[in-house]
């Protein structure tokens, strides 16, 4: 259950084709982020795969079943909607239970996934409140668990949290990863949030302009981006690409070095610059350096205690065995 394969799936909208010939398998029991700049695609293919949108071209499987031509609801997939799609009249309980309601599904059968859906969302208690009577992460559990008691194949979340503060973010972020420990159903889930896709995944498609850049897991993208476009996406802060002779010394058109993969002194090091701005984080700081004839800026990721002020000189050393090397045509070399 939950196995999905795209094959050569294509989409346009008249005469633009925003999804060129697409090919992505996602495992049973994955859980899958899709992440990628506004306006790449995330959300069409979420809405491909969901049935949403008719595909131009290609084929989609689910469960190894011919699904491109299956109307949504016969797909066995839950969409999960943000939170302000509850009936705000109705009980926690008849707002998890409606999609049953309208399924026609015997009422006994209806309260065991109910009461079943409530235990594992930590709802029990709040069964008989209306969604205004609610935080905000409780109300998105209760969206959750009117996905939860359809029982389906596969969970797909359309960036359900871009609308929360941050604290609650990271909050619902911990809910949703271990919701998924618990139920084990694929879950496909798209942000544009390179921290979100990092933290929650099992697997990242990273998009760009509706082409997959690269799927791997999260530390797999981290320590070898395959072309530049991945490796100034995932990891922040970014990591700093530099050109021209720094790089050529090391037989690419670009090198890319992380922050957190440079070390800075004021005594002594590879490269010389100015400090523009140190953001003190308390745990790290984040120098930004000027000057150094690299980069326009050049970031680093010290300790949060190293002092350092605007217009000190500072030396920096790259760790050898960190340094990523591109073409030019931006693509890895190994
Ligand atoms: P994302 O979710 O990654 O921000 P979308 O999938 O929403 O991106 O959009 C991808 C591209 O498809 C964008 O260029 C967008 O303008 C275009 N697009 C999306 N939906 C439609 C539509 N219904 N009609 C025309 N163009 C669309
Ligand atoms: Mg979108």
């Amino acid at each position: 259950m939950g196995r999905i394969t795209l094959d050569k799936v294509t989409k346009s909208f008249g005469e633009v084709q925003v999804i060129p010939p697409l090919d992505l398998t996602i495992e049973d029991g994955e859980f899958v982020v899709f992440v990628g700049p506004s306006g790449c695609g995330k959300s069409t293919l979420l809405r491909l795969i969901a049935g949403l949108e008719d595909v131009s071209g290609g084929e989609i499987r689910i469960d190894r079943q011919p699904a491109t031509h299956l109307p949504p609801a016969k797909r066995g997939l839950a969409m999960v909607f943000q939170s302000y799609a509850l009936y705000p009249h109705m009980t926690v309980r008849r707002n998890i239970a409606f999609p049953l309601k309208m399924a026609g599904m015997d009422k006994a059968e209806q309260d065991r996934r109910v009461t079943e859906a409530a235990k594992v969302l930590n709802l029990t208690d709040y069964l008989d409140r209306r969604p205004g009577q609610l935080s905000g992460g409780q109300r998105q559990r209760v969206a959750i668990g009117r996905s939860i008691v359809r029982e389906p194949s596969a969970f797909l979340f359309d960036e359900p949290l871009s609308n929360l503060d941050a604290a609650l973010r990271v909050g619902m972020r911990l809910e949703i990863s271990e919701l998924h420990e618990r139920l084990k159903t694929t879950m496909i889930y798209v942000t544009h949030d390179q921290v979100e896709a990092m933290t929650m995944a099992d697997k990242i498609v990273v998009l760009q302009a509706g082409r997959i850049e690269q799927v791997g897991s999260p530390l797999e993208l981290y320590r070898a981006p395959r072309n530049v476009f991945v490796a100034g996406f995932i990891g922040s802060p970014r990591m700093n690409l530099i050109g021209g002779a720094e790089a050529a010394n090391h037989g690419a058109t670009t090198i890319g070095v992380r922050p957190e993969h440079i070390a800075a002194s004021p005594e002594s090091g590879t490269w010389q610059g100015r400090v523009v701005v140190s953001e003190h984080l308390g745990s790290d700081t984040y120098l930004h350096v000027h000057d150094t004839g690299l980069a326009d800026v050049v970031t680093v990721r010290v300790d949060g205690e190293y002092g350092a002020a605007h217009g000190d000189t500072v030396f920096l050393t790259p760790e050898p065995d960190k340094i990523h090397r591109f073409d030019a045509e931006g693509l890895r070399i190994a």
